[in-house]
């Protein structure tokens, strides 16, 4: 393992680190080895031949460099300083320092009437331009550089900056690190893998991207480290499939029979779209190889899943299997059931609901038909999961509405009787596409990306408070044509007595509004028992309530077609994702729908952007995409176990191209050989292995 010493060589014996700043480096940057310092990339570059002016800054500016003296030092706070301020200048003006932390180092460094080199970002106080924790070095003692260099800037925490590790610490341990870089680094990949894919060697990438030669350069070390990442992570994915197409074997669902032909021909209540009988075929080949289907099936809300669900169920039970579906919520599980025993309600075969609140005497006698088998389609909650839910031939698992079941409580079910269910898991939450290569690339997809016809586009708008009266007014209009309201307030966790408080003053409000006997408004919450909300949520559902106030408990697959508005208050508190989501509840039946996104003045740019993107589409993809630029991906539900959060350069948002170049080279290597064993494909298997057990070292913890 000669080649790989220098890599591992624990960080605190570069020269210039030492026990000390190697604390500081593992908990701040969990920098542990010479290698994780390399991966300590730059986030953007700055020119460092390059000063500014005063005068020619503003707040918009990334990360600049100005050159002047300090006129004035200030120490603030009564018995300790908490703050420390300077006022610098130049030939052309002055501007505000300001220091909150690592004081005591700030005050001993700091000296008037000398000229530093000032290093930060501007941003504006009060309307106030000032740097906050800018970087300072004496002019005199600067390294000078001679025509443009490009120098990297390193994300640094405050806690680290307080100790003297700075960007421009960073900087220099990088550049003893990549001097003492050995001649010859061993690529992961093959020459001809680098030559038809244009990558740059693995060194050069770790010299330029840390020490750009030229902009060139850096756009191809950038593009080679970014391949890696993702090439890895696809690697990661793509193995554990095939993995698993080898351990579990699947059920063969060979026939279309009578039930399934009986439902279609006499009992389907619509033609299925294209984009259904697209889907549904892929889910019958899956199902008929031999293999364990694991399927993600994406569909904008409304167009249609619980159909091509119910379809696929019914070719299992054809094949002699039981079948249950799975959803998050007793009310989705209710309505479910609902929905699909009023559709089989002219066949002969057996549908049952468990959640919680399923009765012991009913539960004991569905459990025992379960086992034995008569009862064929059993739809719940999590209740599903539990040990005493004994199947007796379970083919297929449908989880709806779910971004993704634990893979141990899919195992569990699978351990039910010892060969692996199909897997259909549902989700109406649009995924980006490198998202969901990612999320679920060891799962295969399926996309409803038609809706029924005959639905009309939901028309979104936005108001302020003051169009309070007009909303009012447009809703008894629609209450008087027959159709209902839903009006939804946030409940965000770290508020929730505020927005408690907020939802019970709406809700007194709408009642007094519309009062009895003329109108009926519902209201549902979390806080309310499951028996009481499913009967509040049943009221509205059956038309005996024409207005519903509710926290996003409703987000989720809730289907009231006769639904026409959805008022969503204080809009600029949810996400896009969420928005949508509860978009999603209306414009389900053939009438025109509404959305109507209520906000206070005071918006953010971002919440300006959330909601006009909602005005301006109605497409959840493209949702998706905006969404994913602004949170970045490690918001977006499920990411975190994902991985993707570990990222260091690559970024979901914007590699779209390159990670489908890395899946393709993956899968190539996969299918050729699964078990990495060819000598042409050992340094991948070896870092493949470095990072799976750097997932599970927990040493690296800090
Ligand atoms: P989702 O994909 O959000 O779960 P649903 O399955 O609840 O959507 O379907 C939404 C509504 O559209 C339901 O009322 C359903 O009966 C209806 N629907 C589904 N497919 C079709 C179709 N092909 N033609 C007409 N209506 C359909
Ligand atoms: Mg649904």
């Amino acid at each position: 393992m000669q080649r790989r010493e220098f890599f591992d060589t624990p960080i605190e014996y570069l020269k210039g680190v030492g026990p000390q700043r190697g604390d500081v480096l593992k908990k701040e940057f969990s920098i542990f080895t010479f290698e994780d310092l390399l991966h300590h990339y730059p986030f953007r570059y700055i020119d460092r031949s390059k000063f500014y002016k005063v005068v020619e800054l503003n707040a918009d500016m990334p990360y600049i460099q100005i050159k002047g003296k300090l006129t004035r030092i200030l120490s603030h706070g009564d018995k300790r300083t908490t703050r420390i301020t300077a006022i610098f200048s130049d030939d052309t003006g002055s501007i505000e320092l300001i220091w909150f932390q690592g004081l005591k180092w700030v005050k001993n460094y700091l000296k008037p009437n000398i000229e530093y080199i000032v290093f930060g970002k501007p941003s504006s106080f009060n309307g106030k331009l000032n740097i906050v924790h800018p970087e300072m070095e004496e002019s005199s003692k600067a390294e000078l550089f001679s025509g443009p260099s490009l120098t990297g800037v390193y994300s640094v925490t405050e806690k680290a900056r307080a100790t003297g590790l700075d960007t421009k610490a960073l900087v220099k341990l990088q550049r003893t690190l990549i001097a003492a870089l050995p001649a010859f680094v061993q690529d992961v990949f093959p020459s001809d893998i680098l030559q038809k894919h244009t990558l740059m060697s693995l060194r050069d990438a770790y010299i330029n991207i840390h020490f750009p030669k030229d902009e060139m350069s850096l756009r191809l070390a950038t593009r080679r480290l970014k391949f890696d990442e993702l090439f890895f992570i696809q690697l990661r994915l793509l193995r554990a499939k095939a993995q698993r197409n080898e351990i579990y074997r699947g059920k063969v669902i060979s026939v279309i029979g009578d039930v399934f032909n009986t439902f279609f021909k006499n009992y389907l209540p619509f033609e299925l779209t294209n984009a259904q009988k697209r889907v549904l075929k892929e889910i019958r080949i899956d199902m008929g190889t031999g293999k364990q289907m694991n399927r993600l099936l994406q569909g904008d809300v409304g167009s249609g899943k619980t159909m091509v669900a119910l379809l696929s169920i019914l070719m299992v039970i054809d094949n002699g299997f039981q079948a249950c579906l799975m959803a998050p919520t007793e009310i989705l599980a209710n309505q479910h059931f609902i929905s699909i025993s009023e559709a089989l309600k002219d066949m002969d075969i057996q549908v049952e609901l468990l959640t919680g609140s399923t009765k012991t005497a009913k539960r004991r006698e569905l459990l025992q038909d379960l086992s034995e088998g008569r009862l064929k389609i059993l739809i719940g909650t999590h209740a599903l999961i539990e040990d005493r839910v004994q199947f007796n031939n379970l083919g297929l698992v449908v989880i709806d509405e779910q971004h993704r079941f634990g893979v141990q409580q899919r195992a569990k079910l699978w351990m039910k009787d010892g060969v692996a269910p199909h897997v259909l898991v549902m989700t109406a939450t649009p995924i980006p596409r490198t998202l969901a290569m990612t999320l679920y690339g060891d799962l295969d997809t399926s996309v409803i990306d038609e809706l029924p016809p005959g639905r009309k586009p939901i028309t979104t708008s936005h108001r302020f408070e003051s169009a309070r009266l007009a909303v009012l007014g447009f809703m008894k209009s629609e209450i008087a044509k027959g159709r209902q309201v839903y009006v939804v307030y946030p409940l965000i966790e770290e508020s929730e007595k505020l927005d408690y408080a907020n939802l019970f003053e709406g809700y007194e409000a709408i009642c007094k509004e519309f009062p009895l006997p003329q109108y009926s408004v519902s209201i549902v919450h979390g806080k309310m028992k499951p028996a009481e909300k499913d009967a509040e949520m049943q009221r509205f559902v059956s038309g005996k309530t024409n207005i519903m106030v509710a926290t996003t408990v409703i987000e989720v697959g809730v289907n009231v077609p006769n639904a026409s508005i959805m008022v969503i208050e204080s809009a600029e508190r949810f996400g896009l994702s969420q928005l949508h989501q509860l978009r999603g509840r209306v414009g389900r039946g053939a009438d025109q729908s509404y959305c109507i996104l209520m906000t206070g003045n005071k918006l953010s740019s971002e919440g300006k952007l959330r909601l006009k993107t909602m005005c301006e589409t109605n497409n959840g993809f493209e949702i998706a995409e905006v969404d994913l630029n602004l949170r970045g991906p490690g918001d977006i539900a499920g990411t975190q176990q994902s991985g993707v959060v570990d990222l260091h350069i690559a970024d979901l948002a914007k590699d779209r191209a390159i990670m489908e170049e890395a899946k393709a080279v993956a899968e190539v290597i996969v299918n050729q050989d699964s078990k990495l064993s060819e000598p042409r494909h050992t340094f991948i298997r070896e870092k493949l292995n470095r990072l799976e057990a750097e997932k599970t070292n927990f040493s690296r913890v800090s």
